[in-house]
């Protein structure tokens, strides 16, 4: 397992800024910002995102776990490794410090198998979040026009029926309104058939500021919040990858 400087400054500080984030991995001939980091910079700019270390060891996994409480979430961290759970990378409600130490080598060993070429940076640790309705936002550039931000539901509402709306950067209010308002799920977000109702002021809110956020940034080329968990009151990005212009 190679060593990380720019998990471990943020492990160790927390307040590396945003730029030079981006720049320490550009340094290390890096395009993909992983979780550790790509929350970093979200939080800087102040989206909410789960409690997240990154853990070079089992040990420090474990320690990392008893700070941040249970139940854990343990999640492969590398930059050749994009759908963490499709190789059994991300494992859920972890409860004492065995069964993290256990999810710890079970990452490890599944890793070698299903991608055994890959970098492996070690696992980020993070506490599990309550479960919400999942909504994803995503960045793509448009050659084009330029940034254009995606939205719509999680999961098989986004894979199968492309229920998603977009619009380009920079967004108006009012963008982010209709946005929100205009897929085809939209119901669900109001609270369907006493599914608890999303906040759907704060993913306004969220939709702007990743938009100022992009508009900052054009050295960032792509990005994915997916999935962000919807609650009543607030909202919070529980995976996070931002990849860089190279
Ligand atoms: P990937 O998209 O790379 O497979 P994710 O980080 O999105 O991995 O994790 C897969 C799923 O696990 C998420 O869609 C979400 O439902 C759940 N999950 C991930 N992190 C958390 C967390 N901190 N708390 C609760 N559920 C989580
Ligand atoms: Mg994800």
């Amino acid at each position: 397992m190679g060593s990380n400087p720019i998990g471990a400054a943020i492990g160790m500080e927390g307040l590396l800024a945003t730029t030079d984030i981006i720049k320490m991995a550009k340094k290390a001939g890096r395009n993909t910002l992983n979780e550790v980091e790509s929350k970093q910079l979200l939080k800087q700019a102040g989206i909410n995102t789960t409690e997240i270390k990154l853990a070079t060891g089992k040990d420090e996994a474990i320690a990392a776990a008893k700070k941040l409480g249970f139940p854990a979430v343990l999640k492969i961290v590398s930059p050749d490794i994009l759908h963490k759970s499709d190789i059994g990378g991300v494992k859920l409600n972890l409860n004492s410090e065995d069964e993290v130490g256990r999810a710890y080598d079970e990452i490890m060993a599944t890793a070698k198998k299903h991608a055994p070429k890959a970098k492996v940076e070690g696992v980020s640790v993070q506490p599990m979040a309550r479960p919400a309705t999942e909504v994803i936002i995503g960045m793509n550039k448009d050659q084009q026009f330029g940034p254009v931000l995606m939205f719509g539901l999680g999961g098989i509402l986004v894979e199968v029926l492309k229920d998603v709306s977009f619009r380009i950067v920079p967004l108006a209010k009012r963008d982010a309104r209709e946005m929100i308002r205009e897929i085809k799920a939209y119901p669900v977000l109001e609270g369907y058939r006493g599914q608890e109702p999303a906040d759907v002021e704060t993913l306004e809110n969220l939709l702007l500021k990743v938009s100022d956020f992009v508009e900052k940034h054009p050295d960032i080329k792509e990005m994915d919040l997916n999935p962000i968990f919807a609650y009543r009151d607030g909202a919070t990005a529980v995976d996070a990858r931002i990849i860089l212009e190279s």
